[in-house]
């Protein structure tokens, strides 16, 4: 079994505790390596550095045309690595490898978009109101970023807060998913051949209540940028006020997925399917509510079941599978839960309900695709995430009726609409309430395009020009040119 080490200061090092623990390939349920377990002095240690290489040395006196070109260097670098990288995920998640290989390949261009604003970060001159006066902003980088990270997507999460907070000119400590650190371990490698200063990039890996809790308590740590559970998300949120940090909190969600009978039938059923059923419903924007005119309500679950049923679950490795096995045996227990919660509360189960046992699937961590019809919005299944291929379908009359129940959940993630009526797709892309609506598709996302949520899905978004402010403070500066006698000194300028 491999062992691997933190990445601090530009160097992998052991953890301060002397102390391990496996990380487990979920398709063979085997461990398959070991993985430091850092304490609040690895977290120290790793802080340290940042804060060094932002105050001092090359980072700090590099010019901003000079950070972006490293961040070009490492995109090139990242699409030498793809297989490499890509089986590295699947063999920690379990997810399939074709979207893990397009999920890292996709990857680089964050570090292509953002190395490209590096040097277009821009303050400005105020027309000042006062004589005699020039007076100018500027943006500076925020300082130390502490980056913790969900083990659904390791990479992709590293662009989406390392490309803006580093283009930014900030240093970053990252604390992985303990289920899933190897792959942003072995990154760091590439990071350091693409040529950045030692202490810009640090890993630490851990547990959320050792390392990625004194990560967030740390002093010097000028921002938490995190992707995970709301739960987790909130008790960030305290946690951080206590040092007055900024946060950007990536958190899960209810999304709807709505289903108008004007709509493309196949078209709909396709985009049912991936917001549900891919990456084994392991996603945040999992369309995991399906609200379906009434009109057409059994036709079309009918199909979505149908092609739900055909979904073929085994190694992620290989190209055919569509459905691969849950992360961790955490995540199992808890999908085959809310299964039996409803169940109990009258919801009727018309395609899977339990674990998936048929022969030649290893691991036992799959679930079978899950349908539930007679779903009300008031079951839990309807308003707590599950986080799996769990789908609970409830039917509308009216565009009212669709919107009223979409936004009856404490999250905003995400949304589908499925309409062939433009009037309509615009009248919700205003009234839901969701930081993405996809019209006509689902599960798109790209570098230029604001993500984030809004009520307890989150607070921030990340890609697109503006994210990168999330990593910059704005500093005024005032310079009096004027002369002759001073100013009454007792009365505001
Ligand atoms: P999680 O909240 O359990 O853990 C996320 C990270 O936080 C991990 O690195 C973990 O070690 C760390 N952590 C846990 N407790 C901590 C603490 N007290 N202090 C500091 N760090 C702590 O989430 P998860 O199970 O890894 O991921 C699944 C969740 O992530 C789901 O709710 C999903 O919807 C959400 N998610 C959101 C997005 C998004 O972009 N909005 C994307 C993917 C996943």
């Amino acid at each position: 079994m491999k062992t691997y080490q933190h990445f601090i200061d530009g160097q992998y090092v052991d953890p301060i505790g002397g102390q391990w623990f496996d990380t487990i390939d979920p398709y063979q349920g085997k461990p398959w390596a070991r993985i430091p377990k850092g304490c609040a002095k690895d977290v120290d240690l790793a802080v340290a550095a940042a804060s060094r290489a932002l105050r001092e040395g090359p980072w700090a006196n590099m010019t901003a045309t000079q950070r972006g070109k490293l961040m070009l260097r490492l995109s090139e670098l990242v699409e030498q690595n793809i297989e490499r990288l890509a089986e590295l995920e699947v063999r920690d998640n379990g997810k399939l490898i074709a979207e893990m290989r397009g999920q890292v390949k996709y990857h680089c261009e964050w570090w292509r978009y953002f190395g490209g604003l590096a040097d277009k970060i821009e303050g400005r001159v105020m027309p000042i109101d006062k004589p005699d006066v020039f007076a100018f902003s500027r943006q500076e980088p925020i300082g130390v970023v502490g980056a913790l990270t969900a083990w659904n997507s390791p990479l992709l999460f590293i662009a989406w807060k390392c490309a803006p907070a580093i283009a930014a000119g900030c240093t970053v400590v990252i604390k992985p998913s303990e289920f899933t650190s190897a792959s942003t371990l072995e990154y760091a490698a590439l990071v350091k051949e693409a040529g950045f200063p030692d202490g810009v990039f640090n890993v630490v890996t851990g547990f959320g209540q050792d390392a990625g809790s004194a990560l967030v308590d740390h002093p010097d740590v000028a921002k938490i940028t995190f992707t995970g559970s709301d739960t987790t998300g909130a008790k960030i949120y305290a946690q951080a006020a206590r040092t007055m940090k900024r946060v950007t909190l990536e958190l899960g969600g209810k999304s709807p997925n709505i289903i108008f009978d004007d709509c493309d039938f196949d078209q709909a059923a396709a985009g049912v399917i991936s917001g549900i059923f891919a990456a084994t419903g392991q996603t945040c924007i999992a369309g995991s509510r399906l609200l379906v005119q009434n009109s057409i309500k059994d036709k079309f679950v009918h199909r979505v079941a149908e092609i739900g049923a055909t979904a073929l679950k085994g190694n992620p490795m290989l190209a055919e599978t569509n459905i691969g096995p849950v992360t961790t045996p955490a995540q199992y227990q808890k999908i085959l839960d809310y299964i039996e919660i409803a169940k109990r509360e009258g919801a009727r189960c018309i395609l899977g309900g339990g674990p998936a046992t048929e022969a030649g699937l290893t691991g036992g961590q799959f679930v079978q695709p899950t349908i539930f019809v007679d779903v009300t919005p008031q079951m839990r299944i309807a308003r707590e995430e599950v986080f799996g291929p769990v789908l609970s379908v409830i039917g509308f009359e009216d565009e009212a009726e669709a919107v009223r129940i979409a936004n009856d959940t404490i999250y905003g993630l995400a949304a589908g609409v499925w309409t062939s009526d433009m009037g309509r797709a615009m009248r919700l892309s205003a009234s839901l309430k969701a930081g993405t609506v996809w019209i006509n598709t689902y599960r798109a996302v790209s570098y230029m395009m604001p993500f984030g949520g809004m009520k307890h899905s989150g607070i921030g978004r990340e890609s697109g020009i503006a994210s990168i402010e999330q990593y910059l403070e704005t500093k005024s500066t005032w310079i009096s040119y004027a002369k002759g006698a001073p100013a009454n000194p007792f009365i505001m300028r």
